[in-house]
């Protein structure tokens, strides 16, 4: 149900828009298996998101042991299950793993978001050089096909229910079409099944689920109901328990999010599914633990409160937006309208269901007055998760569609990605850097540890008593509250623990849980501000340039021998660190340089270039030692390797960001 600050990486629920690709040992177009003699090959990919406030890098880095990312890629299982029953179906989510090299596909699917689109494009082109079928798919190509014109061989617009088995079919008698577009209304009584033994379910921090698509409302910058319309379509509960089934495979205990755009779209099918839950759950000793989406209006309704708490919703995320009715009224948002929403969140938080809310400056109404207004309701309602985003006119929305009447577009700007620090057109009542200035503010503000403390305490003065049934044993909820003492107070000095202690001690016992695991996410969001938001392009420069510095002067050796080669460039999106390794280097930058530049990583936004043409084999280990520590930053990563380094270096892929042409 939020709308533009949306969970990348967590709603591809909708199984459209995928796209395949096949690597660069294999078939070619054309030599696909429908020769009769074996099953045809299909690869699904999900790529790889920009780094955001979404992604959680510091929880999932320093205190999730063993995750890699917060949700998997349901989209793509759900395609999975109604691909002919004998084809072979692999799922890749580049989130998690490295993309397969070598291995063989006769059709590679490539899905996305808007906020994955130019990798998504990236991929589609280095697999049609290749040679390869490609098929796109995803919620920004159901929204905006034409964009996808001469990139791919197929395009699969909308919901896939109905049009991926023809695509399948077609494919299977040789005539696959360019285009595959759903234009009627799809029941999900017809939606299979997703194959969750596709999805490496361990390496999330939650499974996803899907129950119902579709939202009454009228918003007027939401793309959902433009994908899915305004009739909610669900699920049966039946269907959900067998899908709970095939989640849990084995596990004792799962966390679930169910991905749904609004969960009470349909209130009395809602409110079957909860009941059903609740049976579900007491038969099967609590073994998940729930989140959704859902809109405001469920502060109205008690019974429905009290059914989310006695399943076992540990928390929920509402579309706020905005404390300004007349934004609100702008919007379109007539639901946010009705009462006094600080009420609403306090009846959520009285019924021990905590509350994440995604908040949009940059509507008409908005000034440069909004930002304070904003700061202040976030403030007094304790929302800790609070995901503030510029407002983006998304292709198709009504938004969209007034916003070109008006002029109002910005041309060349990106328009499917509503997690960067911009947006697509131009602001009514306040310049473009202003807005921009503002919200870098406005993050610094929310995310600094005095606020974190402040908006605990917020909280659970009226959440006294949350149900937080964890899904972890008690070694590993120790485990976590260890690395969390660790990495997140023991190196921070007094201010920090000051401030954890008052929001510890002041808030009641039963909370402690939930206090412990608002410090993880917000050190996670202030992480994210701090190395994109914050100071970053002042201080960045000064922090790379001082890196550099120091690199030169302890690899000196090195550089004389051009064994090693260091510089920087300084670009107007960023600063990145350029290291080159021709041979035997010197120990000192694998471990003193290798910490400095794991520091700068750690607290900038810079990126690393990191080519390695030969190396000594004594320095092998190093190599590989100074990568593992690397690798928590990887995203920022490039790295690329001759070949003979290639043979000697099993590094882990899915760590770094590859150049898919050396791949
Ligand atoms: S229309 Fe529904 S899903 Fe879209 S933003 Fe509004 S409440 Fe959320």
């Amino acid at each position: 149900m939020f709308t533009q600050a949306n969970f990348p990486g967590a709603k591809n629920g909708n199984p459209s828009g995928f796209a395949m690709a096949i690597d660069d040992t294999v078939p070619m177009r054309g030599a696909h298996g429908p020769d009769g003699q074996r099953p045809v090959r299909l690869l699904l990919i999900n790529p790889r998101f920009p780094e955001s406030f979404w992604s959680f890098r510091w929880a999932i880095d320093k205190v999730l042991v063993g995750k890699r990312a917060v949700n998997p890629p349901l989209g793509l299982a759900t395609l999975a299950a109604l691909c002919p029953p004998d084809w072979e179906v692999t799922i890749v989510d580049e989130n998690i793993e490295a993309l397969p090299v070598g291995q063989r596909a006769d059709i590679v699917g490539v899905c996305g978001m808007g906020v994955q689109h130019a990798r998504q494009v990236e991929l589609l082109s280095f697999y049609r050089r290749q040679g390869a079928f490609v098929v796109a798919g995803g919620s920004f190509t159901s929204l905006c096909p034409e964009r996808y014109e001469g990139l791919a061989d197929t395009v699969v617009a909308g919901e896939a229910e109905h049009i991926w088995p023809a695509f399948c079919r077609d494919y299977m008698s040789g005539a696959p079409q360019p285009l595959y577009r759903e234009t009627g209304v799809v029941e999900l009584s017809d939606s299979p099944t997703p194959r969750f033994e596709l999805l490496k379910l361990e390496r999330y921090v939650s499974a996803s689920l899907q129950f119902s698509r579709g939202c009454p409302y009228r918003c007027e910058f939401c793309d959902i109901i433009v994908m899915f319309g305004r009739r909610p379509r669900t699920k049966t509960p039946e269907q959900i328990g067998v899908e709970l089934a095939a989640a849990r495979a084995g596990r004792k205990k799962h966390r679930v999010f169910f991905v749904d755009d609004n969960l009470i779209g349909h209130k009395p099918r809602a409110k079957a599914l909860l009941a059903f839950l609740m049976d579900y759950q007491h038969r099967h000793g609590y073994a998940f633990q729930f989140g959704t989406e859902v809109s405001i209006n469920v502060a109205e309704d008690r019974e429905l409160l009290a059914l989310l708490r006695d399943a076992n919703f540990t928390w929920l995320f509402i579309g706020i937006e905005s404390p300004d009715a007349a934004s609100l009224k702008e919007a379109g948002k007539s639901q946010n309208l009705r009462g006094d929403m600080l009420t609403a969140v306090r009846t959520i938080y009285s019924h021990g269901i905590d509350l994440l809310a995604g908040f949009i400056v940059g509507f008409d109404n908005d000034t440069t007055d909004t930002f304070e207004r904003q700061y202040r309701f976030i403030m007094a309602s304790g929302i800790q998760i609070a995901m503030v985003g510029l407002l983006t006119a998304l292709p198709r929305t009504p938004l969209y569609e007034r916003l070109q009447t008006e002029r109002r577009l910005l041309p060349n700007a990106p328009e499917g990605d509503n997690t960067r620090v911009g947006t697509n057109f131009v602001p009514q009542q306040m310049s473009y850097d202003a807005m921009v200035t503002g919200y870098k503010e406005l993050w610094q503000r929310l995310t600094c540890d005095a606020s974190i403390c402040e908006r605990i305490l917020a909280k659970t003065r009226y959440l006294r008593r949350p149900i937080y049934i964890s899904g972890d044993s008690l070694s590993e909820r120790l485990g976590m509250l260890a690395r969390f003492v660790l990495h997140g107070l023991l190196p921070h000095g007094p201010k920090r623990w000051f401030h954890f202690s008052r929001s510890l001690l002041r808030s009641p016992p039963g909370t402690w849980a939930l206090v412990v695991n608002d410090w993880v996410c917000a050190l996670s969001l202030q992480h994210f501000a701090m190395r994109h938001l914050c100071a970053v392009t002042s201080n960045e420069r000064s922090k790379a340039q001082a890196t550099l510095a120091f690199i030169r002067r302890q690899c000196a050796a090195g550089l004389r021998r051009r064994t090693l080669e260091v510089s920087l460039r300084l670009g107007k999106t960023g600063t990145q660190l350029i290291i080159t390794i021709r041979g035997a280097v010197d120990k000192r930058f694998f471990t003193r340089a290798t910490q400095r530049i794991e520091k700068l990583l750690e607290c900038s936004a810079t990126t690393l270039s990191l080519h390695i043409e030969s190396l000594a084999a004594s320095e092998r280990q190093h190599l590989l030692r100074s990568l593992r520590r690397l690798g928590r930053y990887g995203d920022r990563i490039t790295v690329t390797m001759s070949t003979s380094v290639r043979a000697l270096l099993p590094i882990d892929w899915s760590a770094f960001r590859r150049d898919l042409d050396e791949a």
